[in-house]
């Protein structure tokens, strides 16, 4: 994606390290940080943001890769899509690069990070679901060289917020060593939004499995009754396989957790509400995908 300076824009900064980027927007508390810009020149190109400066932060090289850190990976923000789709990621965290490879058309990929995925938090970012299932925690710098860490999922749910003049600067992702699967339906063939998704991980030293359903709600969903039944029925010392009856009825469990049937409105004479088709057809999409997950990783 070609990104060019909105003539609004009084100044560009771009700072060389995470602590001159977090003072650098202390210094112009007006300024908007920058990463790909595939989200962000989006919205100024639709007029949806007239920002006084821009604090650009591709020329950080401490975020855009990754290091080893007690039994964890800590990634940079900076990391792009395209980085975390090649082999040696997916070897690390398979289900984070499987999104990746998902996250939209070549450019978008070559140019889009971990980062500005998590912090513009739509509901079809591919990464979210990921970083919900793996309960990864982000690393926040503030002024004065400040780290804090935040779970993702507060992030998300808006029980924390990035206060002003602080930069998303790591993720860290625990290492599971097991299999993870990342699977999303798309309205259409080829890139595009997913309209469901659903990521999957296994725990075994915690014998557990964690699941989460993106793209249909504000925030990724994670069904835990679901999960906790599942995790019940696999025989974490042996094959670990299940019966297709089984991953069927997880798949069920998971879609009406996550879209459950509408409340009995009690005025109704013809029994209970329905859901409208569009929903249903959602609800069976999240069904296939969990389960095919479910499989995948078991199998
Ligand atoms: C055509 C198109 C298709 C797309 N398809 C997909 C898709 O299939 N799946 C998907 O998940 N996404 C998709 N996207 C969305 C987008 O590419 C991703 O969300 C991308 O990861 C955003 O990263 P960025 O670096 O470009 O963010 P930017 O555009 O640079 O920033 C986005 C927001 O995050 C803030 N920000 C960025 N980095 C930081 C940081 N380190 N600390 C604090 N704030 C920060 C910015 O201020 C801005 O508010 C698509 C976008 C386009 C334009």
């Amino acid at each position: 994606m070609t990104t060019h300076v909105p003539q609004a824009v009084q100044a560009v900064a771009l700072p060389t390290t995470l602590d001159e980027a977090v003072a650098a927007l202390g210094a112009q508390p007006a300024a908007v940080p920058v990463a790909g810009g595939t989200d962000l020149m989006s919205a100024v190109n639709a007029g949806r943001l007239r920002p006084a400066a821009l604090v650009g932060l591709s020329r950080i090289s401490e975020i855009r890769g990754w290091q080893y850190q007690d039994g964890h990976a800590l990634l940079g923000a900076g990391l792009t899509h395209a980085r975390m789709g090649r082999p040696d990621f997916a070897a690390l965290i398979p289900a984070l690069a499987a999104a990746a490879r998902a996250a939209g058309p070549p450019q978008i990929r070559n140019a889009g990070t971990l980062g500005g995925n998590i912090v513009s938090a739509a509901p079809t970012g591919d990464a979210l679901p990921v970083l919900a299932a793996l309960e990864a925690t982000l690393v926040i710098a503030g002024p004065g060289g400040a780290r804090r860490e935040t779970p993702v999922s507060h992030l998300l749910a808006h029980m924390d917020t990035l206060r002003p003049g602080e930069l998303l600067g790591f993720v860290r992702v625990p290492l599971l060593h097991a299999p993870q699967v990342f699977l999303k339906a798309t309205g259409r063939t080829g890139p595009g939004r997913a309209t469901a998704s659903v990521a999957l991980v296994l725990d075994p030293a915690r014998r557990g499995v964690r699941c989460a359903v993106g793209a249909i709600a504000p925030m990724p969903l994670r069904p835990l009754d679901a999960e906790a039944w599942v995790a019940s029925l696999i025989d974490w010392d042996g094959d670990r396989g299940l019966a297709p009856e089984a991953l069927h009825a997880f798949g069920e469990y998971v879609a009406t957790a996550c879209i459950p049937d509408p409340e009995p409105s009690g005025d109704s004479a013809d029994g209970r509400p329905q859901l409208p088709p569009a929903v249903l057809h959602v609800r069976r999409t999240v069904a296939a995908l969990a389960r095919r997950a479910l499989g995948r990783a078991l199998s």
